[in-house]
């Protein structure tokens, strides 16, 4: 089958902000070989090409991308089971959401948790994808990758993805050298739940036994829903990329003055030896913005202060207008730098830094 290349196509459409320009090129790669069609197309044209998923964590420019946008739509789902646990490989093109559902239906446990996350299942490796205690890095085992290096697919294991609180190879070191076919996550037979964040736990404090997968994805759902961190079509609410800055992981020095500026209730949370993650939501509410708040089209959130949504009719320069003003706020009054979750396409080397650079 031959990738079907279409042009100036828009993408707004195609991410939740729904925001952004044109593509110079699009090409839908269904197949492994299609993939190979769209990144040959790409490297004859000499123009940089761009892997898209579900389009929910991406700020687009209004000026578009002038290189080849990839649509990775490979589906399938193969499950092996033994004993304890069940694999299952998931085409990069199937949405993770499904996937989730699908695990909790037959009773695999590991999950559950990241229920309500929108995107594509190739998505998931690339930041890490993570919410209310699990990570994917907790039960993928491999990713089956095409190298734009060495025009080859590779499998790579789960400790060559190098995985870390939102980030991976793929969004670090290896940046824009992978496509995600296909991932592989291992799961727990009749595996009980995880209900480690506070958050989760609270939606069964008047339940005596353990609730079951099936509860747990329909609490994550509900408390996602309270925050529109679930799409819901039509919310004006929902029309961002989820969390817009990372929660800061900063040293236990950082943190000690962090605390002398804002006081003892910042929270804090684990993270690797010898550094601090704290909530980039506390910092931005005790920065003064609160829920709701508005800068012309674009805003936060009425129901989540992380959240930068499109009212209706934001574009870019909107949205990262809003994103200056916070990020800056929150330096003067806290010392600490927000730096953006979603990826930034189509942007000029300047903004990227700007935004990106610690
Ligand atoms: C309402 C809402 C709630 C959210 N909640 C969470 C949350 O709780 N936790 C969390 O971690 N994230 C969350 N997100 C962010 C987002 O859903 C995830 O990061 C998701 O995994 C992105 O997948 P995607 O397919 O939409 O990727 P896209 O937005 O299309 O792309 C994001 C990045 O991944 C790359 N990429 C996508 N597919 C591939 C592939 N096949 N191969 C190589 N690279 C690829 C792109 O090139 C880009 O760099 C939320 C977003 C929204 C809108």
């Amino acid at each position: 089958m031959k990738a079907l290349i279409h042009e100036n196509v828009p993408l707004a459409p195609l991410t939740t902000f729904r925001i952004g320009g044109r593509a110079r090129y699009f090409i839908d790669v269904p197949t492994e070989e299609t993939v190979h069609d769209a990144i040959c197309f790409a490297k004859q044209k000499n123009l940089p090409s761009f892997v898209l998923g579900g389009g929910s964590n991406l700020l687009v420019a209004d000026t578009g991308f002038s290189g080849v946008v990839i649509k990775v739509d490979i589906a399938g789902l193969e499950w092996e089971s033994d004993r304890h646990t069940t694999i299952v490989r998931a085409g990069a093109g199937e949405e993770w959401d499904r996937l989730v559902a699908l695990c909790v239906e037959r009773d695999l446990a590991g999950i559950e948790c990241l229920s309500g996350i929108p995107g594509s299942v190739g998505g998931t490796p690339v930041q890490n994808v993570g919410a209310y205690g699990q990570e994917v890095s907790d039960v993928l085992t491999n990713v089956r990758a095409y190298d734009r290096h060495t025009d080859s697919v590779v499998e790579l294991s789960r400790d060559e993805c190098r995985f870390t609180y939102r980030a991976s190879l793929f969004n670090t070191t290896a940046k824009d050298r992978y496509i995600v076919l296909r991932v592989a996550y291992s799961l727990r037979n009749h595996g009980t739940p995880s209900i480690r964040y506070h958050d989760v736990q609270r939606e069964f404090e008047d339940k005596s036994s353990t609730p079951t997968l099936a509860e747990v994805r329909a609490a994550v759902r509900r408390i996602r829903a309270r925050k529109a961190m679930l799409l819901v079509e039509g919310d004006p609410d929902c029309r961002s990329a989820g969390s817009f800055f990372k929660n800061p992981i900063i040293s236990e020095g950082e943190f000690a003055n962090l605390q002398l500026r804002a006081g003892a209730g910042i929270p804090r949370y684990p993270a690797a030896p010898g550094k601090v993650k704290t909530a980039a939501a506390w910092l931005i509410e005790h920065a003064g913005f609160s829920k709701g708040y508005s800068l012309g089209p674009a805003g936060l959130s009425t129901k989540h202060t992380l959240a930068l949504v499109n009212r209706g009719g934001a574009d870019a320069e909107d949205i990262l207008r809003l994103a200056r003003e916070i990020r800056d706020r929150v330096y003067d009054r806290f010392g600490v730098k927000l730096i953006p979750e979603p990826v930034f396409l189509g942007f000029d080397s300047a903004v990227c830094s700007e935004f990106f650079m610690l």
